[in-house]
C-alpha cells in the first residue's frame, strides 16, 4: 500500500510542477513515506533523516505515513529537521503544506482521518505504467488485533466509491496494466453502499472482469472472518481471478489467536480453507505468521507448525513479534527470550521454505502461464513475469512482449523463483 501511496504522492507533486529525482542528493524536498508495523521500520525513519539532513540542511523534509500518524507532534519535537508531519489519510494536502513551509517558513502538521477526500482527490492523479498495478479500494481497520497499530494509524474501515475504482482500473488498463491487485488492510471487508445496493468485493471483481484487456485480478490482504461465500464461489468460477489467496492466520494456536483478538480460532481457519479448496482444488494459499507472541508456549508453536504442514502454504511472511506502543499486546509481559524466538522463527521459516521449494519443483519440466512484466535492464536476454500463483519467473528469450500471457517451459527452480524458456 505504501508503494501505491508513494506513486500517488509522486504524481500529485509532479502536477504541482516538481520533478522526481532519483537521489535525495539532488532534491529540494524529501518525502519519507513511513511504515509503523514493526519497531525496526519506525526507528529507520530517524536514521534516514540524519543521513538526508547531513548533506543539505536547507532541504525540506516531510515525514508522511503511519509513523507520522502515530508519533504526531512528537516528531517535530524529537527532530528539528522535520518540516512536515502528515498522516496517511491526508496526502492530498501535501502541496499546500509545502507552500506553507516555503512561503511562511512554518513547520506543518496534519494527522486527521479525512480518507474520503483523499480518494476523491488522488484517484485522478497520474497514470500508472506497470503491467501489474495496485489500486487501493479499502483502507483502515475496525478489528483491533491486540498487536497491530493499523486501526490507530489508518483509522476505521473505509471503502472507496465503486464507480471511481472502476474508472481508475479502466484508465490503468488503457495505459498498459494487464493485472490489477486490489489493495486494502481488510480488502475482503470492502462494501460500498449506493442507494439500496451494497457492492462487495465479489461484485467489484465481477465488474472488473468485464474489462476486455484486463487479464488477471488479485486482492490482498484478507481477513478470514470476511471470506464470504460469494467470494469463495468466485474463485471457482471467475477465470480472471487468480487461484492464489493470501489469508493471514498469524498463529496455529487458538489460545494465541484469542489473545491476539483475531476473532477466529484454528478450526474456523481450517474450515475456510477446506471450503475454498473443496470448490477450487487448484488454489494455493499464503499467509502471515507472528512468532514469539507473549505467552506462546512450545505447544502453541508446535500447533503452528502442524497447521503449516496441513495447509502447505506455498508462500508466506513470518516475523518475530514486535511490540508496538499503544497496542494491547505491548502491555503484556513478554515471557520469551530473544534466543527462543529466533530459534522458533528459524524452524518455521525452514519449513515454509521447504514447502515453497517443493511446490516450485512441481512446475519443472512443465509449461505454465506467465504474465510478462518486464525485460531485464541489466541483461536484455531475460524477461521477468509471474505465474498465476505469484511465483517469479525469469525467462531466457529475446522476443517477448510486456503484458502478454505466455506458456513458458520451466527448466529449473529454487525456493524463490522459477527459470524457463519459450
Ligand atoms: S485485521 Fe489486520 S490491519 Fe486490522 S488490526 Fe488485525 S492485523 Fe491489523
Amino acid at each position: 500500500m505504501n508503494v501505491y501511496d508513494s506513486e500517488k504522492i509522486k504524481s500529485l507533486l509532479q502536477n504541482k510542477g516538481l520533478e522526481h529525482q532519483e537521489s535525495y542528493d539532488d532534491a529540494d524536498v524529501v518525502i519519507l513515506n513511513t511504515c509503523n508495523i514493526r519497531e525496526k521500520a519506525a526507528h529507520k525513519v530517524y536514521s534516514d533523516i540524519g543521513r538526508i539532513n547531513h548533506s543539505n540542511k536547507d532541504r525540506v523534509i516531510a515525514v508522511v505515513g503511519c509513523v507520522a500518524q502515530a508519533e504526531n507532534s512528537e516528531m517535530l519535537k524529537k527532530n528539528q529537521s522535520i518540516d512536515i508531519v502528515l498522516g496517511p489519510q491526508s496526502y492530498h494536502l501535501l502541496p499546500t503544506m509545502l507552500d506553507d513551509v516555503r512561503d511562511r517558513k512554518v513547520r506543518s502538521i496534519n494527522t486527521e482521518f479525512i480518507v474520503n477526500e483523499k480518494f476523491d482527490y488522488l484517484s485522478e492523479q497520474g497514470k500508472p505504467k506497470g503491467v501489474s498495478s495496485f489500486v487501493t479500494i479499502q483502507e483502515g481497520c475496525d478489528k483491533f488485533c491486540s498487536f497491530c497499530v493499523v486501526p490507530y494509524t489508518r483509522g476505521p474501515e473505509y471503502s472507496r466509491n465503486y464507480n471511481s475504482i472502476i474508472d481508475e482500473v479502466n484508465s490503468m488498463v488503457s495505459n498498459g496494466a494487464r493485472e490489477i491487485v486490489l489493495l486494502g488492510q481488510n480488502v475482503n471487508a470492502y462494501q460500498f453502499k449506493n442507494g439500496n445496493k451494497i457492492y462487495r468485493l465479489s461484485d467489484l471483481i465481477d465488474k472488473l472482469t468485464t474489462i476486455k484487456d484486463l487479464k488477471r485480478i488479485r486482492y490482498t490482504t484478507s481477513h478470514p472472518i470476511n471470506m464470504d461465500d460469494e467470494l469463495i464461489d468466485l474463485h471457482s468460477n471467475n477465470k480472471k481471478l487468480m487461484p492464489f489467496l493470501h489469508l493471514p492466520v498469524q498463529s496455529g494456536s487458538s489460545k494465541i489467536l484469542k489473545m491476539m483478538n483475531r476473532k477466529y480460532d484454528v478450526e474456523f481457519y481450517r474450515d475456510i480453507i477446506f471450503k475454498i479448496r473443496d470448490k477450487s482444488p487448484n488454489i494455493e494459499i499464503s499467509s502471515d505468521f507472528i512468532i514469539g507472541y507473549p505467552g506462546e508456549s512450545e505447544q502453541d508453536f508446535i500447533n503452528t507448525l502442524d497447521l503449516i504442514n496441513d495447509i502447505k502454504f506455498t508462500q508466506s511472511y513470518s516475523f518475530i513479534y514486535s511490540a508496538r506502543p499503544g497496542t494491547k499486546s505491548a502491555m503484556i509481559e513478554d515471557n520469551l527470550t530473544k534466543k527462543v524466538k529466533s530459534e522458533r522463527l528459524k524452524i518455521l521459516q525452514s519449513k515454509l521454505t521447504e514447502i515453497q521449494h517443493d511446490f516450485n519443483k512441481t512446475h519443472v519440466g512443465k509449461k505454465t502461464s506467465v504474465l510478462i512484466e518486464n525485460q531485464s535492464a541489466t541483461n536484455p536476454e531475460y524477461y521477468f513475469g509471474r505465474t498465476p500463483y505469484m511465483q517469479s519467473v525469469y525467462i531466457k528469450s529475446n522476443n517477448l512482449i510486456n503484458g502478454e500471457e505466455k506458456d513458458i517451459k520451466i527448466t529449473s527452480c529454487n525456493h524463490k523463483s522459477l527459470y524457463g524458456t519459450c
